[in-house]
């Protein structure tokens, strides 16, 4: 097996597969995916892409992108991502990717909360990202090599060289030209979520054990509209598309609450949404559903047709139902501190893009559907980037594979141990008594003598708890109170 490339990319969701498609085609190119190539975020993505719809949106989106952010955005990184939106969408479309249209051809535009127009893009109805995700991969010119993890990164004198692999009951390296990391977040972290099963913080572990700069981890978003109550570990998220096309969101006495809260209802922002809805149940132990009856039935298995069957087969009749829902888990706004290129500080040669990074698009809550098109457009200035800087010099340093154990006995019950831990003090609402009582476990797991995986996901989480005690103050998606409750 080949062992060397010029660029080695490492994930295969929208970040990645989008940075594989700009390079150009003699670039000797490989794609790492830990699983099979679809079990990743992307796929998952339903509602669609936020892109402004012309010239006059693009300030708008700006302005709701910051406003979103609740002021802890990185304006630079929200223009340009707004403003170079249209081009990569266009892109996408001048490729043969496919939109949802109306019966005269033009693009289909929704609503989605915290945004001021309409200009959620989307396909397939609710299924984005699976349409995105297949387009991608049938344009991938270069291989994919599956079932491959990254356990470690190969650094020498501040230039990374490759990575460390896990493939086919072997440890072994890869090298390459330039590396991109475009791994993802960090969902399984969290007793409930919404992400694919790859998603376990892997490559945050391991930027925590090389001194890699992760910024901003105490902002991780909980989706409002989850039905948590299924068995399965990836819990069914119910869109936003469907409050902005008139959902509702009500308590067993039918109440619509969200207005006690905040005079936007339905469509406020996430994190305002999920702490409501975490606090009305706090008050008044009522359960609390996702009302879609106001939709026509055929109207909603045409629009929503990912979400009606998925329920289903849970055993739901939509849009009749009503849907127990719950926040959980959805999205890593903090990550890996890069610049406007996906670059970092400190170490040559590695890019970071996607979800995995934190360029400050974001800010402290991130708008809906802003992530793909994030992914789209920063994977864009890494493919050129690299296109730009590329040299074939690069030294043919060999590095030792360690003596490593990923998995030891005892770690499945840390694992579920620590999910629970995150679920509860690093969830939604934080205290400051429970944050330091979780980070004392979590230092005294770290004591244990584990395999690498569990390691790698207790070094992230530990990162999350102390950015999170840190902030002392609630802002966007960390939300603190300040009465000790343990
Ligand atoms: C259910 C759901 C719905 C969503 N809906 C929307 C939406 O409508 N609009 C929107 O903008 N955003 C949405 N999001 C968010 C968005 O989908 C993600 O943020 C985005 O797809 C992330 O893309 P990515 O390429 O960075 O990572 P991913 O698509 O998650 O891909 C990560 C890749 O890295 C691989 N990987 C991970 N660790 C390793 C390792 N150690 N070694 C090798 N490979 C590794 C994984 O296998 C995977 O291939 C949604 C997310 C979810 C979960």
């Amino acid at each position: 097996m080949k062992l060397n490339y010029d660029v080695l990319i490492v994930g295969s969701g929208v970040a990645g597969l989008n940075t594989a498609m700009h390079l150009p085609e003699d670039k000797d190119v490989l794609v790492l995916s830990k699983d099979y190539a679809w079990e990743c975020n992307t796929f998952f993505a339903q509602g669609g892409i936020a892109v402004a719809s012309d010239k006059e949106d693009i300030p708008l989106h700006v302005k709701d992108t910051l406003n979103a952010g609740a002021g802890h955005c990185n304006k630079e990184a929200v223009e340009l991502m707004c403003s170079e939106g249209p081009k990569a969408i266009k892109d996408l479309i001048d490729s043969g990717f496919q939109f949802d249209t109306d019966e005269k051809g033009d693009l289909l535009y929704t609503k989605e909360a915290a945004h001021s127009t309409n200009r959620i893009l989307h396909a397939g109805g609710d299924a984005t990202g699976r349409e995105l995700h297949l387009f991608l991969m049938e344009s991938l010119k270069f291989p994919i090599l599956y079932n491959t993890q990254v356990i470690d990164l190969l650094i020498k004198d501040d230039i990374c060289y490759g990575v460390e692999v896990f493939h086919d009951d072997k440890i072994f390296n890869i090298y390459a030209k330039k590396i991109v990391i475009a791994s993802g977040g960090v969902g399984s972290l969290y007793e409930y979520h919404t992400n694919s099963r790859t998603i376990s913080a892997d490559i945050h572990g391991i930027c925590c054990e090389h001194g890699i700069e992760l910024k901003d981890m105490e902002m991780m978003q909980f989706h409002p509209t989850v039905f948590v109550q299924s068995t399965a570990v990836r819990k069914q998220l119910l869109s936003e598309a469907l409050r902005g096309e008139g959902a509702k969101v009500v308590d067993e006495d039918g109440k619509r609450f969200l207005f006690d809260y905040d005079e936007r209802g339905e469509l406020s922002p996430r994190n305002v949404v999920s702490e409501a809805l975490y606090e009305h149940r706090e008050k008044t132990g009522k359960a609390i559903y996702l009302d879609v009856s106001s939709f026509e039935t055929e109207h909603f298995k045409k629009r929503f047709p990912s979400i009606y069957f998925n329920m289903k087969n849970l055993g739901f009749n939509l849009p009749e139902d009503m849907i127990p829902i719950f926040p959980a888990f959805h999205y890593a706004i903090g990550g890996v501190k890069t610049n406007f290129d996906a670059k970092i500080e400190t170490i040559k040669d590695i890019y970071f893009v996607g979800e995995v990074a934190s360029v400050g698009v974001h800010g402290a809550n991130r708008l809906a559907s802003n992530s793909l098109l994030e992914g789209l457009v920063y994977s864009k200035r890494v493919a050129n980037d690299i296109t730009k800087t590329f040299t074939c010099k690069k030294s043919n340093l060999v590095f030792t594979c360690k003596e490593v154990t990923l998995v030891k006995d005892g770690d499945k019950t840390l694992k579920n141990e620590l999910r629970n831990l995150m679920w509860q003090s690093a969830g939604i609402v934080r205290y400051e008594e429970k944050l330091k009582k979780a980070l004392n476990r979590v230092e005294e797991m770290l004591e244990l003598s584990t395999g690498k995986l569990i390691r790698l996901r207790l070094l992230t989480s530990r990162i999350i708890i102390q950015s999170a005690l840190r902030r002392k103050k609630s802002l966007g998606a960390h939300y603190i109170r300040g009465e000790n409750k343990v």
